[in-house]
């Protein structure tokens, strides 16, 4: 199994300034300055245990190159991307759209270079020069709309991914599973009415966007079916996250019959982060990629891309980052010393409640239509 793995230093200067975990500092509103949440050092750190623990022999590395602005148009409005540039050329920079998305001086060279190492990875997939591969990217992109980023995404790298097979690469449809506690509300809004792409989202219930991610959100138009979200209680766990996987992802994925499954892949379901309160361990991780490895196998001889989202614990998301990447090219290195303590948090298993929520969104699955003919 040779897997690709694509990260940029460049990606750890993407810089969202001071702000106290979302909110700008402003005395006058007792908010006092800190560290943003989406700060360089969750990634930088799964970076850097990928290195120290050996793995990094075990990939192939990628070099990522910047999208050009034709590419990101193929996702986002003229508007947007001339403002993100004009924005990038400040001092200072400027903000994706939402005011707690801010980025620096040349922001848009970085954002273009996240967007564009998803780009290698899915070409590179599509070449057969691996099998398949890991996009440590960042700024993320999940949240970020046609017009406007949001919540810290200037550009919808799996979207502006998912098109490029699409239009260049021959793929015919593309499924997008999002397992970022967040929910995938900017790359669902791309394809909405388009049933070539079916979107999948993860998310713990109504975190982020506010009222984004109800079960009812099934796509419109032509692509009413091809939307698919599953909001999880807080509280769910390895044993809820695998029962979603089981019931709705995988089926979906296996009537869908994709050409290529890209995953969203943020660790912010993780058991100690700080913007989402689900219990998802390494192991958890390790087996959601296990089974998405299988699905794909399946049905699309293996096509895989995972392109990095949000998880905001720099302690404990290298672990989660490297047992996905361990499982992807089939290797052991270090254990994850948390995971004794997250594994045994009660009600990792699947919950009544869970099973509810769960099964519910499983009747989305029958708008789902497989290949014509
Ligand atoms: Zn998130």
């Amino acid at each position: 199994m040779t897997t690709g793995y694509l990260y940029h230093e460049m990606f750890g200067w993407h810089d969202p300034g001071t702000a106290a975990g979302l909110f700008a500092s402003d005395p006058r509103l007792g908010i006092q300055p800190l560290q943003h949440f989406e700060h360089a050092d969750t990634k930088r750190r799964i970076h850097e245990l990928i290195v120290v623990s050996g793995l990094i022999d075990e990939l192939l590395r990628i070099e990522p190159r910047r999208a050009t602005e034709d590419e990101i148009l193929r996702v986002h409005d003229r508007e947007h991307v001339t403002r993100i540039r004009a924005e990038s050329e400040r001092p200072g920079g400027g903000d994706a759209g939402d005011g707690i998305s801010p980025f620096g001086s040349g922001g848009f060279d970085i954002a273009s270079l996240a967007a564009g190492a998803v780009l290698e990875a899915v070409e590179a997939v599509f070449a057969g020069r691996v099998d398949n591969a890991y996009a440590l990217v960042r700024p993320p992109g999940h949240h970020a709309l046609p017009g406007t980023g949001m919540g810290f995404c200037l550009f919808n790298n799996v979207a502006i991914a998912a098109r490029h097979a699409r239009y260049r690469l021959g793929a015919e449809r593309i499924a997008v599973l999002d397992w970022d506690v967040h929910h995938g509300n900017g790359t669902q809004a791309v394809f909405y009415d388009d049933p070539a792409v079916l979107t999948i989202s993860l998310h713990q219930d109504n975190v982020f966007p506010l009222n984004s991610g109800r079960v009812e959100e099934l796509g419109s138009g032509a692509g009413r079916g091809y939307s698919l979200n599953v909001p999880l209680p807080p509280g769910t766990g390895d044993g809820g996250y695998r029962y979603a996987m089981e019931t709705v992802c995988l089926p979906a994925i296996r009537r869908f019959q994709p050409d290529l499954v890209l995953v969203a892949s943020g660790f912010d379901a993780g058991a100690m982060d700080p913007m989402g309160r689900q219990m998802v361990t390494s192991d958890g991780f390790r087996r959601l990629t296990e089974l998405t490895m299988e699905v794909a196998d399946e049905v699309c001889g293996g096509r895989l891309v995972l392109s990095h989202e949000g998880g905001y614990n720099p302690a404990y998301v290298p672990f989660c980052g490297l047992a996905v990447m361990e499982t992807l090219c089939g290797k052991k290195t270090v254990s994850d010393p948390f995971l004794p303590l997250v594994a045994a948090m009660a009600q990792q298993e699947l919950q009544p409640a869970q099973r509810d929520a769960i099964d519910l969104a499983a009747a989305g699955l029958a708008g789902i239509e497989g290949r014509a003919g």
